[in-house]
């Protein structure tokens, strides 16, 4: 019988924070924040922009910091600012960072977003075209707007160069299977371990494996044990324990799935 080395094992354990923002933790250092993830294993954080100042800042963490890698993006709280200017910004940025791995977080928020509809489509699409063109995905932020998503979704997803994952999935089965249909990815905060998260435990219960990654959108949604407090990327552990225990499977397995997933949508090469 072959024995994996404790290398293989180490390697298999680790898990990916696919989406945090280094750049608003306000109780710990960045350095602190990653050194305490690498200590739960989290070896890799993706820190995602959500606005022009925060996507400079997302690029200069992933330049000083080996296991760090960068979104650059413009979330829809931000989208009655954009123009084709700060495109122009985002996309010299890309050219010039090869740690960029995704545009966003873009998309879509009904809640309490003085932001009209028609700009935060504009601003999404232009951001997907950006995506398209320098052949990235896009980190979707859909909130209550499930079907202005999908129907986006639906809009490039025929084209060759589209990519995208529905962050902090917050939809229901229904929802998770029309966008895995059109080849999207899902990815779980914290929120996954709510008590009264019905629909979010049946959608990662039951849809594939390996369409799904793990996030925590540090410093927000902090999962359980924690909730309420400022969150943290070691904290895609519990993430991690709550989708093994839904799914009836070994935390290392999930670990091992979902950081390959994350690794290949990403391109990390890691
Ligand atoms: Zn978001
Ligand atoms: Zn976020």
């Amino acid at each position: 019988m072959k024995t994996s080395s404790a290398k293989d094992l180490d390697k298999k354990h680790f898990l990916i924070d696919t989406h945090a923002h280094l750049d608003m933790i306000k109780d710990k250092t960045p350095k602190e924040v990653i050194n305490d993830a690498a200590g739960a294993n989290v070896r890799y954080i993706i820190n995602t922009g959500s606005d022009i100042e925060g996507s400079m800042k997302s690029v200069q963490f992933a330049k000083k910091y080996e296991n760090v890698f960068a979104t650059v993006g413009v979330h829809p709280h931000h989208a009655d600012t954009f123009s084709s200017k700060e495109i122009l910004v985002l996309e010299n940025l890309i050219k010039e960072n090869k740690k960029i791995v995704a545009v966003g977080e873009a998309g879509f928020d009904y809640f309490k977003n003085p932001v009209p509809k028609a700009e935060q489509e504009r601003t999404f699409a232009l951001q997907i075209e950006l995506a398209i063109k320098y052949r990235l995905p896009v980190v979707i932020h859909d909130r209550e707007a499930h079907e202005d998503t999908l129907r986006m979704i639906k809009k490039y997803s025929s084209e060759k160069n589209f990519k995208a994952v529905l962050h902090c999935f917050s939809g229901d089965l229904d929802f998770a299977s029309k966008c895995i249909e059109e080849g999207v990815f899902i990815s779980f905060t914290g929120v996954l371990t709510f008590p009264n998260a019905k629909a979010t435990k049946e959608v990662a219960k039951i849809m594939p494996l390996e369409k799904i990654f793990l996030e925590t959108d540090a410093p927000f949604l902090a999962p359980q044990p924690k909730r309420g407090k400022e969150n943290y990327p070691s904290y895609v552990t519990y993430v991690a324990h709550e989708l093994a225990l839904l799914r009836g499977m070994d935390f290392d397995e999930i670990a091992a799935a979902t950081t390959k997933n994350a690794n290949l949508f990403f391109g990390l090469n890691i």
